[in-house]
């Protein structure tokens, strides 16, 4: 038998309490999933379909629908081609989610010596055949 006064349910502080480990917990399992499905897609897809832009000598490819699910990571030819460039999606139409946030933080001070291919690097690794021709013929 309840005395007058007394609630049936949790408390209010018993809800919160219940809801952020309920939230923690789900959140922190999404967030885990997530992270391991699209490392693995990632790995898979953008070593099979795509395009190519860089000579690279392997098999990776650039993928847009990867890249829109992964933040840029998806790029994965550029990623191959120029492993140490923070910044994957190298045209101005490759979004590249974390490369803005990259930048953002650049352009405040946060991040510092913060890399992204030269020209000259670029020229090096395209696939293009006039650069093929061009260092066939007159090797350096
Ligand atoms: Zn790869």
């Amino acid at each position: 038998m309840q005395s007058q006064g007394q609630s049936k349910g949790l408390s209010q502080t018993d809800s919160l309490v219940l809801g952020f480990f309920v939230f923690k917990t789900w959140f922190q399992g999404v967030r885990i999933v997530w992270l391991y499905h699209a490392t693995f897609m990632l790995n898979s897809i953008c070593h099979i379909w795509g395009h190519q832009a860089w000579n690279t000598g392997d098999l990776s490819k650039n993928n847009w629908w990867v890249a829109l699910l992964v933040f840029g990571e998806g790029w994965h030819n550029n990623h191959h081609a120029f492993e140490y460039s923070a910044r994957h999606g190298l045209e101005w139409w490759q979004i590249d989610i974390t490369w803005y946030v990259i930048w953002f933080l650049e352009a405040i001070g946060i991040a510092t010596n913060v890399k992204v291919p030269t020209d000259v690097q670029k020229q090096k690794k395209s696939n293009s055949i006039n650069t093929q021709m061009i260092d066939k013929f007159f090797p350096k």
